[in-house]
């Protein structure tokens, strides 16, 4: 019988390292199984190497543009691809690095192995049988590995993977996942990108970027489905004008091989069929929990859909077992995994952490131009019933946007008219990714626009904007 543990997490990504981190500060005994790679998904095939190979694609962007700002660059320009991808996985190997550092730091076991729940208190781990990751890096001499471990609280961090179409399997080779696409060895000409969604917008910039023929197909009448319709309208035209083909309300049915690449029957919605040739295909069609082999089916722990069923504290329906993160449902951002989980271990010690609430949890696309939103939609707030006051302020009348060279996009804030208080943001332009959180501050603090029309923002910034459309909401816009 090996070591027992207060919390023992069954995942070290984003949510389980997290929650390790925040149990240890709690002065419980905690460990993590790992069965691949520290940091999950996020450090090692998501948000991390996404955004290394986005910045590579930005800077190859704004070399191909000198003269927009006075600049003369002579020689050839061009993309080494397997130097792209090395960058990538070298910032990710950097960080997977440093949250083995910050685990030991805060003395946190890390079992290496494949783990299943056996009974409530008790997880057994094995030796990893099949990699899904695809590890980078040979998995690390842990001290602890296979045996039996005894646990008060069992936490299942185990994330999720690609949701895969029926007859539309990846096979890694012309239809990708993002695994593939992160780590090509060689650029596609040609791409189809299967799904609108954060995680297939983003490749569909990062290649177009690099030089592909990109179109994307999405099934339903909008791209970025999750966003207000006005700034998904507005990406739209962004993406179409750099040359991205974009075909909604339409489905992938079929893809068959070629010579070249392979060729996909398209289906709109009146049922008017179409085929589309390209090199690579990568499906993106959002992500499934990996619900399956870990004993919540044996314990009795509710599962929906390809997730698990939690409360706003994590707890699932089996007393002494809770899960957090992708695995939990979404919105499956990491974020939102690293915040449930320090509110799920805050909940076991008897803090009295406020409940998880996703309305609040802000989303981020990383594209070109980037996308970035928190709260109701318009849409979604007419729908609740709020009687609404909308403000938008566009990039073309922002100082700092202007001398940055980026007059492309709008600030868009929705409150309810009764109360003043800030229901949504949304927001498509340079930086709103890092815009974004003052809205969600303001969000949190039950904000209306008295105080943030009172706010002053600093000279010259994008953040004005923010101002100027909180004024434009009540009529009282200066720089428009
Ligand atoms: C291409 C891409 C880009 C993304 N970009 C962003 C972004 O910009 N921003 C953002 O917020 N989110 C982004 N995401 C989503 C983000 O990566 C996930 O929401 C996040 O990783 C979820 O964290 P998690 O801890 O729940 O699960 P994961 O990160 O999936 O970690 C789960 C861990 O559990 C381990 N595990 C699973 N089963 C077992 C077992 N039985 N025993 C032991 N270990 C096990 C796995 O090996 C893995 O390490 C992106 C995702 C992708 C795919």
């Amino acid at each position: 019988m090996a070591a027992a543990y207060d919390v023992l997490i069954i995942g070290g990504g984003p949510g389980g390292y997290v929650t390790a981190i925040r149990s240890a500060q709690l002065g419980f005994k905690t460990a993590v199984v790992e069965r691949e790679h520290l940091g999950g998904i996020c450090l090692n095939w998501g948000c991390i190497p996404t955004k290394a190979l986005l910045r590579s694609a930005e800077i190859y962007h704004y070399l191909q543009h000198p003269k927009d700002y006075g600049l003369i660059v002579e020689g050839k320009i061009g993309v080494d691809p397997a130097a792209v991808v090395k960058r990538s996985r070298g910032v990710s190997a950097q960080l997977n690095g440093g949250v083995g550092f910050l685990l030991k730091k805060n003395k946190v076991d890390v079992i290496w192995g494949e783990a299943t729940i056996t009974k409530v208190g008790e997880v057994s781990v094995t030796a990893t049988k099949k990699s899904i990751m695809q590890p980078q890096n040979p998995v690390p001499k842990g001290i602890l590995g296979e045996g039996t471990y005894q646990a008060k609280h069992i936490v299942v961090a185990t994330g999720a993977r690609p949701r895969i179409l029926p007859g539309i399997e990846p096979d890694g080779k012309n239809i990708w996942t993002y695994f593939e696409a992160m780590v090509p060895e060689s650029f596609p000409k040609s791409l189809i990108v299967m799904g609108s969604g954060a995680i297939g917008i983003e490749f569909a910039s990062f290649y177009h970027t690099m030089g592909a023929e990109v179109t994307v197909v999405e099934v339903l009448p909008q791209i970025m489905p999750v966003e207000d319709p006005e700034i998904a309208g507005l990406a739209r035209k962004q993406f179409e004008k750099q040359g991205i083909k974009i075909r909604t309300g339409t489905k992938v049915t079929k893809v068959e091989k070629t010579a070249s690449g392979l060729t996909a029957t398209l289906e709109d919605s009146k049922g008017a069929t179409s085929t589309l040739s390209a090199e690579k295909l990568i499906s993106a069609v959002g992500v499934t929990g990996n619900i399956e082999n870990i004993g919540l089916e044996k314990l009795g722990v509710k599962t929906e859909r390809g997730i698990v069923v939690v409360d706003g504290f994590g707890r699932t329906n089996v007393a002494g077992i809770y899960a957090i993160g992708d695995v939990a449902g979404p919105p499956m951002l990491a974020h939102k995994a690293e915040h449930e989980g320090v509110i799920c271990v805050e909940a076991i010690k008897g803090l009295h952490p406020h409940p998880m609430d996703k309305s609040m949890i802000p989303g981020c696309t990383y594209c070109q131009p980037q996308v970035a939103s928190v709260g109701l939609t318009e849409e979604k707030a007419k729908a609740a019933g709020y009687e609404i006051k909308v403000g938008r302020f566009p990039f073309v009348g922002n100082g700092k946007a202007i001398a940055l060279g980026e007059p492309d996009g709008l600030i868009k804030t929705i409150f309810d008219a009764k109360t003043g208080k800030l229901i949504g943001a949304h927001m498509i332009g340079a930086e709103v990714t890092e815009l974004i959180q003052g809205f969600v501050i303001a969000m949190n603090l039950e904000t209306t626009e008295e105080e943030l029309i009172h706010t002053v923002f600093p000279h010259p910034t994008l953040s004005e904007m923010m101002h100027e459309s909180v004024l434009d909401a009540y009529g009282r816009v200066i720089h428009m």
